[in-house]
């Protein structure tokens, strides 16, 4: 079977496009500089010269990293003008009709963007790093982001207080800017697999788990999109019916319509959850007692379709077998979640 290919536009040297990859996507990339290093098929273009329709015939997802310098620090650094892609991308994402993500730097002017972090990825990453991320898909990040202050960044100024007690190995880094960390370091902290990237190439790019991360939405949006035929089929149980998506906690996979019936007449309308969200439910045998369109704590209650393993990423929830998926409450799904998440570094 072919891979589902994805075109990655402004891809510099392809850590953007590293990460659609690991998400499971063939990636085409477009720059309108020759890029040496990208892994990738490659195509030099201006994305001006391209063309939505041979985009919505060759690609099922489009991505694009428009330059951004117009809003970066460093543009107020120099103070030069820059300029700013940004509404060309849309408008060329927009006419292909395909999902598409937009991804750029904080200050950027995209539309209700996702902002990622390096710290929602606990023993991945170990950079700062916010990007933004504008989608016609619903996007969301892995984890909460963290409250409080950022960890400390290893560094080579004596002035710092915690001068000399990071590790460059162990702790966050700042990839900008001269001598902050090893490149080596730098490729560690941004989990970059090793390859002959320049430490101007790795500034410029993306950590790939943030792509990877949207990567795996945007599969799912996909495959919840492909079996068109089959949500079709009337489920005829009105209690599930025309209700809207909920607003979830974690992983949702569908409003109550779209669930497999089977799991439909297995929850009978009421939570699945026993136990596992770290309540006891024990007045009511075990069992939350939750049903889809009751009240709980002045809230209308919508169950969710969600893994019955917690955290399981979207990429292989969407594919588990009814029988690893259960119907559940927000409360029980954030429960479980909260339990099988790591404690935050
Ligand atoms: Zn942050
Ligand atoms: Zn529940
Ligand atoms: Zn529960």
């Amino acid at each position: 079977m072919s891979r589902l290919r994805l075109i990655d536009i402004g891809c510099k040297a392809g850590l953007a496009s590293e990460g659609y990859d690991a998400a499971g996507f063939e990636v085409v990339g477009v720059d309108r500089e020759p890029q040496r290093n990208y892994p990738y098929e490659f195509i030099q273009a201006d994305l001006r010269d391209l063309d939505p329709q041979w985009i919505a015939e060759n690609f099922v997802a489009a991505a694009g990293s428009p330059p951004c310098w117009r809003y970066s620090r460093l543009h107020f650094r120099t103070g030069r003008e820059y300029e700013d892609f940004i509404p060309e991308t849309r408008a060329l994402f927009e006419a292909s009709g395909l999902p598409y993500v937009i991804e750029n730097v904080e200050g950027a002017p995209l539309k209700d963007p996702l902002v990622l972090c390096g710290t929602q990825f606990p023993g991945r990453l170990r950079v700062r790093r916010h990007r933004l991320f504008e989608s016609n898909v619903p996007l969301s990040a892995p984890m909460p982001h963290p409250q409080g202050k950022h960890p400390l960044h290893f560094t080579h100024d004596r002035r710092k207080a915690h001068y000399g007690l990071l590790d460059e190995w162990t702790a966050f880094v700042s990839v900008n800017g001269g001598g902050n960390c090893s490149r080596a370091a730098a490729l560690d902290a941004m989990g970059v697999r090793d390859r002959p990237l320049t430490k101007d190439e790795l500034n410029q790019g993306v950590p790939p788990a943030y792509t990877e991360h949207i990567g795996r939405q945007l599969m799912a949006h996909l495959a919840g999109n492909a079996p068109a035929a089959a949500l079709e089929t009337p489920t005829a149980v009105p209690l599930f019916e025309e209700i809207p998506m909920p607003q979830p906690p974690g992983i949702p996979l569908g409003a109550p319509a779209s669930w497999p019936r089977v799991i439909i007449d297995r929850a009978g309308s009421q939570c699945e959850c026993t136990g596992g969200c770290g309540a006891t439910h024990s007045r009511t045998a075990g069992r939350c007692p939750r049903r889809h369109g009751g009240w709980a704590n002045r809230r209308e209650v919508r169950l969710i379709l969600a893994p019955r393993k917690p955290l399981t990423p979207l990429a292989q929830a969407v594919a588990l077998p009814d029988a690893e998926l259960m119907a559940t409450c927000e409360e029980c799904l954030k429960g479980a979640e909260k339990l099988a998440r790591p404690p935050a570094a």
